[in-house]
């Protein structure tokens, strides 16, 4: 195995760096205040090739793998979680599903127009009642004619009232059957289907997170992504490579908070010294560094199955649990070397900490990741 950053990864981490300090640093705070989703910056990562990255290039993507992914979905999140969080949810949920799963025609239609960034997608599992417990959905799919029509809500999608195109998981078959859900895409401007409430959340608040909700609204057959039934079990699959970039999404945020909580234990005096030499705080600091170190090579091993096309469910849920987990710890651990600085909004490490939150809850709560973890174990 080898553990440097191929030279790739370094070339890509650079073009982020640089695009990140000109079109992300500068808006962060204001985007958060306000809860702006800033869509246009969505078309200037497409043109980087970074709203596409693991597209094949015959469909307008980068054609890249899962270990660049990794270094994409991180380095953003180092400048900001919540629009790491959108290109993750935009590359692997929506785009990952079509490319996954859909027909020629399907990924002729849709792909090029997502790994472009001229189109922003959405990815509907979640409802109000079923966050872990999706199979037991109430949004359904029922035929006539040709057509399918959907009823129900989702909610908590990201891009759910600004995606252009949404790939929505219903109930066409009997409650709490694994092949009961089916898959759909679903294109903004279809008649009965509409963007919900938008969520005020505690943080990656530059991420639109909304409900999708669909009344009698009617897509012809051939929007079906694989076969009728096979919808749950897609999605298993689509979360398998999803909680790699939510692990990856963590490793920027908490690489983020520990850059800033080392520069700044050098920098902030106290008894006439600075903070980095007294051992409370040095220790801190030893732990971020390994405790990130892991997480990381923990991100790698699964990304890297995941590229040869290996079993990686056990090992995507223990990248994502740890790293996520991590990037709690660590953002922590950052406001407290801030100390009342860290708790104001004039420092980076307020945000940190609001947006790893969400990494320990999205795409499946640390519980569940455990539960994933335990049952493949257990399997062994
Ligand atoms: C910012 C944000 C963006 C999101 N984006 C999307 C998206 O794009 N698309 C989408 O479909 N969804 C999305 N989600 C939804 C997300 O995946 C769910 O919130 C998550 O799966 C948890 O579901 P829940 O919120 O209903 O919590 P619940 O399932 O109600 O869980 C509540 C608590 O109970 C625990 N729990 C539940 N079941 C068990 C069990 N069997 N054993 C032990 N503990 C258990 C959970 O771990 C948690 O601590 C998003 C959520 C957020 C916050």
């Amino acid at each position: 195995m080898n553990f440097q950053p191929t030279d790739m990864q370094q070339q890509i981490a650079q073009v982020i760096r640089d695009f990140g300090k000109t079109h992300i640093q500068p808006h962060v705070i204001e985007w958060d205040e306000s809860q702006t989703f800033p869509a246009e910056l969505f078309k200037k990562l497409g043109a980087l090739g970074l709203m596409g990255v693991l597209v094949p290039e015959e469909y307008g993507g980068s054609g890249l793998g899962y270990l660049e992914y990794v270094t994409v979905i991180s380095e953003i999140a180092r400048f900001c979680g919540a629009i790491g969080l959108s290109v993750a949810a935009h590359n692997s949920l929506c785009t990952g599903h079509i490319l996954q799963f859909g027909n020629e025609a399907q990924k002729q239609k849709y792909l090029p127009k997502l790994a472009t960034g001229e189109w922003i997608g959405a990815w509907g599992l979640t409802e109000p009642n079923t966050g872990s417990d999706a199979m037991n959905m109430k949004c359904t799919a029922r035929k006539e004619g040709n057509e399918w029509v959907l009823n129900g809500t989702k909610c908590w999608i990201t891009h759910g009232k600004s995606g252009n195109v949404a790939v929505v998981i219903a109930r066409t078959g009997a409650l709490r059957d694994s092949h009961g859900m089916s898959t759909f895409v679903v294109e903004r401007g279809t008649p009965g289907f509409s963007g919900g409430k938008k969520e005020n959340k505690l943080g990656m608040r530059a991420s639109e997170t909304a409900e999708m909700i669909f009344d009698n609204c009617r897509i012809p057959e051939e929007n079906m992504l694989g076969k009728e039934g096979d919808g749950f079990i897609q999605s298993m699959k689509v979360l398998d490579g999803g909680r790699i970039s939510i692990a990856a999404l963590s490793l920027g945020i908490a690489k983020g908070a520990y850059d800033a909580a080392l520069k700044y234990s050098q920098e902030r005096h106290q008894f006439d010294q600075p903070i980095s030499n007294f051992q409370g705080i040095s220790f801190k600091l030893a732990d971020m560094h390994t405790q990130i170190a892991a997480a990381e090579l923990l991100t790698l091993q699964a990304a890297d199955m995941k590229n040869k096309h290996l079993p990686m469910t056990q090992q995507a849920a223990m990248a994502k649990y740890y790293a996520s987990e991590v990037a709690v710890s660590t953002a922590n651990d950052a406001v407290q070397i801030f100390g009342g600085y860290g708790y104001t909004k004039d420092f980076p490490v307020e945000k940190y900490y609001r947006d790893a939150k969400l990494c320990t809850i999205g795409e499946g709560t640390s519980e569940i990741q455990k539960i994933v973890i335990a049952r493949e174990a257990l399997k062994k």
